[in-house]
Parts: structure tokens; sequence; C-alpha cells
């Protein structure tokens, strides 16, 4: 695969195009960062093992009817993906209370939620991704009230066909982030679904395997990932 010039360049990943405009080739770096970029570091193996995890996730979900912007890994820490217009919202299932919810709401840190909560933001780092509602979204243009039920609606799906995947490998996922984007108007999951977008914790002793370790210093990062990548895609290690 050809790479073409860097369209768009984000905190952990670039957006290259290809021959076919059609069609971006996206690299996972190794850069990691947190709390909007205030807190960075590089670890060789980071866009590895994101990488992989999200291929592995992206195949998960379109085996079960979701529509996605994955096509196929070009290399080891790179994918083809279909163009897509992105969406600027970040949609974020909630199992767990965990994280922001926890500061913001009187919710105790690890409570499961009865049914899972869906918030979304405005990805938009120059205010900190503030949350949305489905008024504002319509009222800025972001998606229209069709849009945003779909999202939502696919949102949840992808919530239990993650957790199944998880609960089935011994790990409980609190949260995650989804990115949506469309292509020739038809609504698919784009972005990446890996341990940097979402809380994974080991099911009997609630350890992160996620970016949380990098973000409250909690232990090495790539060996958290490392263990979230043998559970998640342990065919990548043969
Ligand atoms: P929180 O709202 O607690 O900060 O994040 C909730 C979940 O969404 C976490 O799993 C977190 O990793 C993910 N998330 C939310 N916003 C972002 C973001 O801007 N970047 C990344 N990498 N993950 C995010």
């Amino acid at each position: 695969m050809i790479k073409g010039d860097a369209l768009y360049s984000g905190k952990a990943k670039t957006v290259y195009a290809t021959a076919d405009p059609k069609r971006y080739v996206v690299k996972f770096r190794d850069d990691v960062t947190a709390g909007d970029g205030v807190k960075k570091a590089n670890m060789k193996g980071k866009g590895y093992y994101n990488a992989q995890i999200s291929a592995k996730l992206f195949k998960l979900l379109a085996d079960n009817g979701i529509s996605t912007h994955y096509i196929k890994m070009v290399s080891e820490d790179e994918m083809l993906v279909h163009a897509c217009d992105m969406i600027k919202i970040e949609v974020i299932p909630r199992n767990y209370a965990a994280g922001s919810i926890v500061k913001k709401y009187e919710f105790p840190e690890g409570t499961k939620f009865e049914t899972p909560i869906i918030v979304m933001d405005y990805k938009n780092d120059a205010s900190h991704d503030p949350m949305l509602n489905d008024d504002i979204a319509i009222a800025l243009g972001i998606a229209t009230d069709k849009e945003l039920r779909k999202i939502r609606k696919i949102s949840l799906r992808v919530n239990e066909i993650l957790q199944k995947f998880f609960d089935e490998r011994g790990l409980l996922l609190p949260d995650f982030k989804l990115e949506f984007g469309k292509v020739d108007k038809k609504i698919v999951v784009a972005d990446e679904i890996s341990p940097d977008t979402m809380r994974l914790w080991k099911k009997d002793t609630r350890q992160s395997l996620d970016k949380d370790v990098f973000r409250f210093d909690k232990g090495d990062l790539l060996t958290a990932y490392d263990a979230a990548a043998h559970l998640i895609a342990p065919e990548i290690f043969k």
C-alpha cells in the first residue's frame, strides 16, 4: 500500500491519503498523551498494540453486523480504512462508574449501572470536549435528530457485543469512547477501539489494562497493553 500525504495528525494517530480517494491509511503512532495532551510520552510498540486490538475489535463488530471504517491491516501498525466525514461527537457508553462521571456526579467509583449510560461529548480540544445533549448537537449542525438516534442505537449494540467479548476473556468494560463517520451518508464506527479509548479492568482484581495506567501512574503502560492484547488478540503472538 503506497501512502500519500499526511492529511491529519492527531495525538496518537496520523491519517494518510492513498491513491484511492475513498480510502485512507491510519497509522497508530507510539505517542501517548493524557489530560488534553498535557502529559506526553512515546513508548515503542504502543501503536502496534492499539492497531492490532482495534483491528480485532472492528472485525468482531463487522462479524456482528455493525458497519465500521476498517478494511484491513496494511502493516503491523497501519490500517486501511474507508474515508469518512467524521462526526464531531465522542460517544461514551458507561457500564461502571469511573473517570469523569465520578468526578462530576455522586456515583461511587466502580458501581455498576443498572442500564448502560450513554454520554455524548463535543469533540473539541479547545473547549475540552464539553458534554452535549441532542438539542445542542442539532443546533450546532453536528448531526440530525435521526442520526443521533442511530448513533445511540449502534453504540448500545456495540457495548453489548464488546461486553460479552470481554466477559468471556475475564475482563470488565467500565466505559469506552466511540467515534462515528459517514461514508456516502451511511453512519459507520470509525477512529479506534483500543486500550487508549476504553477502560478495561481484570474481573477478579479490577486492575486497569488501559490508559489509566499512564494517566494515573499506575505502572508500566506497555505491560498492561501487552496483557490486554494477549487476552483480546492472542493470535498476534503466534
Ligand atoms: P472519561 O469521561 O471518564 O474521561 O472517559 C470515559 C472513557 O472514554 C474512557 O474509557 C476514556 O478512555 C474514553 N475517552 C473519553 N474521551 C476521550 C478522549 O478524548 N481521548 C481518548 N483516548 N479517550 C477518551
